[in-house]
């Protein structure tokens, strides 16, 4: 789709579905607008479980996304692979980057700690970009309670490429917590330990004392996304930094 269409789309649904509840919104966007070219690209994090079971509420095969990076805890593999049992999810994809890229660029396995944007850009980006080739849009589960660039996200924008559908974004932390209890969801195994943003090992530490959720996501580097969300970004550049 070209970026006056995605355009004239974005602002379409937004004005059309924009302030539904989310359930309602997921269904117009999976069921109605975009049926067979919509996914859910899923961390299964501390908070995945929540929009994961919404999205099941809707059509138990919607296709959903994992990256799996190659670098996840295996305490989060293991909770994937609950969730998706518990939620009854019928069309999970694990979407791993392809061994050749990962020998030219990463043999050492060490790129994260030299370059953090060019490995995600090689164990992110380039693979989800593959994995998202036929779909017209995509759900995620960013929300204005993270803060940053994410403080003024709307239901429904667009990435250049494909439609984007926030649909969590309006929701508070106390929403989530009684929604979240009132379906008695599992938590992620490293939640009890203190870890309040689960991405990959390397990249992962505890939150800073007083700081936001994701703080402890690349807490060596300034780095806030791993560039899947970025427009303009590493998606962007086709060299990722490589
Ligand atoms: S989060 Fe870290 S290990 Fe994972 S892809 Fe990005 S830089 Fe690499």
């Amino acid at each position: 789709m070209k970026p006056d269409e995605l355009d004239r789309l974005t602002v379409q649904i937004n004005k059309d579905h924009g302030k539904l509840p989310t359930l309602e919104l997921l269904d117009a966007m999976i069921n109605g607008t975009f049926p067979g070219k919509i996914a859910l690209v899923s961390s299964f994090g501390t908070e995945a479980a929540l929009l994961l079971a919404l999205v099941a509420d809707v059509n138990k095969a919607t296709p959903v996304i994992f990256l799996d990076t190659l670098k996840h805890f295996p305490e989060t593999l293991e909770y994937r692979d609950k969730l998706i049992d518990r939620l009854g999810l019928s069309d999970v994809r694990f979407i791993q980057p392809e061994p050749s890229a990962i020998k030219a660029a990463d043999s050492d396995g060490k790129l994260w700690k030299r370059n953090p944007n060019a490995c995600c850009y090689l164990r992110k980006v380039v693979p989800l970009e593959e994995a998202l080739s036929g779909f017209t849009a995509w759900i995620n589960g960013r929300k204005r309670i993270h803060g940053g660039d994410r403080a003024e996200l709307e239901a429904v924008e667009h990435d250049g490429r494909r439609i984007k559908v926030n649909a969590m974004a309006r929701w508070t932390q106390e929403e989530i917590d009684a929604e979240w209890k009132r379906r008695d969801l599992p938590e992620h195994p490293m939640v009890p330990f203190g870890y309040t943003s689960v991405g990959c090992k390397p990249c992962t530490a505890l939150p800073k004392p007083g700081e936001g959720k994701r703080s402890g996501r690349w807490a060596e580097f300034d780095k806030q996304e791993c560039g899947i969300h970025t427009v303009g970004g590493p998606w962007d550049d086709p060299s990722g930094g490589i």
